[in-house]
């Protein structure tokens, strides 16, 4: 462990001690356990120095009945790889994981659905369905580490959702330990079910408030093993979304991925990687395509003639086609690995916001002058899945920003966001620091909402304190 101090230690050591008697299906890490393991998204997730790693859901109950006996503060954890610090742990609370939750339980290729534990990863998953022609339904850039049950956590979207919507919308049950210890058993595998209001939607997107998730049942989308990958330049996201909506309403091939990157972000990316965009005309955006079908023949050649038939109309602005999978890996590379510029901006500000697509151009021209204002020097890189309105923004300075810095640059993000009809977190969800934007933001009834439902379910607020909706 890299800082406590001796009387956290002394804490530490007690509380394991305890743990460790509870259930024969749990494992306690402690302090010097966790010293040597990647922390993940935060330097802070491990602050709490005791992991708690149920093997089963009944040894996940057995802990959290006896932290909530003690009101002894949980923090869940699934992959790490949450960005808006919602793992975050301190001194005195208690870690749960779910890595060794991993199993793939079932998968019905008939029904198209699988039941996963929590702590399996989106690409374990993704590689058992694979062979059968099966696919989640759902992707993000983070699919090595992300797990189903963070996924559900935060409501995760990613690249498909334009197509498939969110995980929201994938999951047909789940189970999840409530705050008292008791397990809440919801494994319904179907799409329809009336029976009342549908409580599993309180864990999807409860960012790890109202319990712990342990299993789930998804439904399953066809997958189509054919690809072909484009960028083309656009000059602004109208120009996008036409050309969008030419491959979404093509027979025969499924537009899989698009995914825009602003000048800015794909010209300073495209020099730290070396990667010639020659074909990209100055000003222009990229847009990353990718189209599926039964052939690769077919998959190309929609793209082909899609770009003919655009070309001049919308005044395309360059586009170059992938002509191996090395070449689409680059492409992809481009857009995916989008903590790029971290490197040389340490823990820049980021968001995450959503916008009825339309507004998509009108909002980035705004909040760059919006910056401007603020200081002439500054300026976001602006990226995202363009065809929901899911834009990710950083802004290109160092940071942390200080509290007095932050907040002018929070209300230029976030300004007319509510009214257009979008959500000042997307996808990301709210975590520790996103809290300015859900309490300024959100509705004071849904926030008083959220509230009374944490309150009964979690009257000591042992899940995840300090943290959305308190
Ligand atoms: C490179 C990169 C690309 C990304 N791309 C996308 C993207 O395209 N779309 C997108 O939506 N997100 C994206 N993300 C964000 C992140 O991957 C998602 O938020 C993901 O859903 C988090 O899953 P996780 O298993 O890592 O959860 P964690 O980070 O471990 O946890 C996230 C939150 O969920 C809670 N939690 C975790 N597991 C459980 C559980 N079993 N029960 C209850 N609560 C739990 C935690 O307390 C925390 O609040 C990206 C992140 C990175 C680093």
């Amino acid at each position: 462990m890299t800082k406590n101090n001796s009387h956290s230690t002394t804490s530490a050591t007690d509380l394991i001690t305890r743990l460790s008697a509870l259930h024969p299906d749990l494992a306690i890490l402690g302090p010097d356990d966790l010293a040597g393991r990647h922390p993940g998204e935060h330097k802070r997730n491990f602050d709490a120095g005791v992991m708690a790693q149920p093997g089963s859901p009944e040894a996940a109950a057995a802990l959290v009945s006896w932290c909530a006996t003690h009101s002894v503060g949980i923090v869940p954890q699934g992959g790490l790889t949450g960005l808006v610090g919602g793992n975050v742990s301190r001194a005195g609370e208690v870690i749960l994981s779910s890595q060794r939750l991993n199993r793939i339980l079932s998968i019905e290729p008939e029904e198209m659905t699988a039941t996963v534990e929590a702590g399996v990863t989106l690409e374990a998953l993704q590689q058992a369905l694979k062979p059968l022609g099966l696919s989640t339904g759902i992707d993000l850039g983070s699919r090595g580490s992300a797990t189903i049950g963070g996924m559900i956590s935060t409501n995760a979207g990613g690249i498909l959702a334009f197509r498939n919507g969110v995980m929201r919308h994938q999951i047909l049950g789940l189970e999840a330990v409530l705050p008292s210890g008791e397990l809440f058993s919801d494994l319904t595998r179907v799409v329809k079910v009336s029976a009342g209001p549908d409580l599993k939607h309180l864990f999807i997107g409860g960012e790890g408030a109202f319990g712990f998730v342990t299993q789930a049942v998804l439904r399953l989308e066809p997958e189509r093993p054919h690809r072909a990958t484009a960028m083309i330049g656009v000059p602004d996201a109208m120009t996008a979304l036409r050309v969008i909506r030419h491959f979404r309403g093509l027979p025969a091939v499924t537009l899989e991925a698009a995914e825009m990157m602003w000048p800015r972000y794909i010209r300073d990316h495209a020099r730290l990687k070396n990667v010639e965009l020659d074909w990209l005309e100055e000003t222009a955006s990229a847009l990353l395509i990718e189209i599926s079908a039964e052939d690769i023949d077919t998959a190309k050649l929609a793209i082909e003639t899609g770009l003919e038939t655009l070309w001049e109309p919308l005044g395309l602005q360059g586009g170059i086609i992938a002509q191996s999978l090395a070449q689409a890996a680059r492409l992809w590379d481009l857009r995916e690995d989008s903590g790029f510029y971290y490197a040389e901006i340490p823990d820049a500000a980021s968001f995450d916001i959503s916008l009825p697509p339309k507004f998509l151009d009108d909002y980035v021209s705004g909040l760059q002058a919006r910056l401007k204002k603020i200081d002439p020097t500054y300026e976001a890189y602006v990226y995202g899945h363009i065809a929901d309105g899911n834009l990710h923004l950083t802004l290109i300075k160092r940071g942390p920003l200080v509290e007095t810095e932050l907040r002018p640059v929070e209300e230029a993000v976030y300004t007319g966001i509510t009214d257009a009809g979008g959500s000042f977190s997307a996808e990301h969800g709210v975590g520790l620091e996103k809290k300015f934007g859900y309490e300024r933001f959100l509705s004071r009834e849904k926030q008083a909402l959220a509230r009374t439902l944490k309150l009964a379910l979690d009257p000591k607020g042992i899940f995840n304190r300090g943290k959305v909706p308190f």
